[in-house]
């Protein structure tokens, strides 16, 4: 089963219910940080790295000599990546999105692809955990084939926790696509409500059952509570508002190792999630 960790704006305790789950399992895990912007949950789950991976995409090469300058690359890139002028043509790799189209329809055969780094993916492990991240390299806006590559070590056969980035922007959608489930953690202020809903939108576009976590609860403000109720999104578990939390996540500890007295809370919140997918599932099938 695969479950993802989203949320709609960053600082909400994403990456602390993420890792809270996973260390709340017993069973042999994959844990995936597809956060390649800014990945940190290696910070608290400090894994043993054994292996890395460059990661890069195939971005346009033109060879002038075979050029007749007729546009068609420049025409068929969706991402202003490429400029035909005159008698030159332009490429902006920090624009390339690496899809090929430009060379497969270059009629003169003009065009070869050539690699271009944009990060790198580790692999490790931290006791019943295989860790994978990505990291996107510095000024690089290609976060998608990077959270590919990442996703592209999951093993169906595992339990599988993926910490997906902040926001609703493609990289979430790349991280989330394919997930069981999407549990999305958010905070009862009005900003935690404005962005919970639009995350509840994309999610719902893409067919995938989600439930909330509620972090930093207890302060008071009721609509966030009510919406949930409206949309019929099951609160899955609620995280008080706590110095003593807030000081464990800034010392990197995680908050089942220092107060292991939540470890069953995290284990009832995934035979829930169980409990909701496989619901889903007998919907499905009927
Ligand atoms: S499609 Fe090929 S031939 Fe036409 S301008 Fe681009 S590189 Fe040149
Ligand atoms: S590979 Fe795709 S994104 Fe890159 S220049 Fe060619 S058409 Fe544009």
């Amino acid at each position: 089963m695969i479950v993802s960790v989203a949320s709609g704006k960053g600082g909400t305790g994403k990456t602390l219910v993420a890792i809270s789950l996973a260390l709340s399992l017993e069973n042999e895990m994959q844990f995936l940080d597809c956060d390649v912007e800014e990945p940190n949950a290696h910070i608290f789950l400090k894994p043993v790295i054994d292996r890395q991976q460059i990661v890069s995409i195939p971005t346009p090469q033109v060879n002038e000599g075979k050029c007749t300058f007729c546009g068609k690359c420049a025409e068929v890139c969706a991402f202003n990546a490429i400029a035909v002028m005159p008698k030159k043509v332009l490429v902006f790799p920090e624009l390339c999105h690496g899809c090929g189209a430009c060379s497969y329809l270059c009629p003169e055969d003009a065009i070869s692809e050539v690699g271009k780094e944009i990060g790198i993916l580790e692999v490790g492990r931290a006791n019943h955990i295989e860790f994978i991240h990505g990291k996107l390299n510095v000024g690089e806006m290609m976060a998608p084939p990077v959270i590919r590559e990442v996703k592209g070590h999951i093993d169906p056969w595992k339990t599988v926790i993926i910490d997906v980035p902040p926001g609703t922007s493609c990289p979430v959608v790349e991280s989330v696509r394919g997930s069981d489930f999407c549990l999305l953690v958010t905070e009862p202020t009005p900003f935690g409500l404005n962005d919970l809903a639009l995350a509840v939108e994309v999610i719902r576009k893409l067919g995938i059952p989600c439930g909330v976590v509620i972090n930093r609860g207890g302060v008071g403000y009721n609509k966030l509570e009510e919406y949930c109720n409206t949309e019929g999104l099951p609160i899955l578990l609620r995280i008080p508002l706590d110095t003593e939390i807030a000081r464990l996540y800034s010392r990197g500890i995680p908050l089942v190792e220092g107060m292991p007295q939540w470890q069953p809370a995290f284990q009832q919140l995934f035979e829930d999630i169980q409990h909701i997918v496989s619901a889903e599932q007998v919907g499905r099938a009927k």
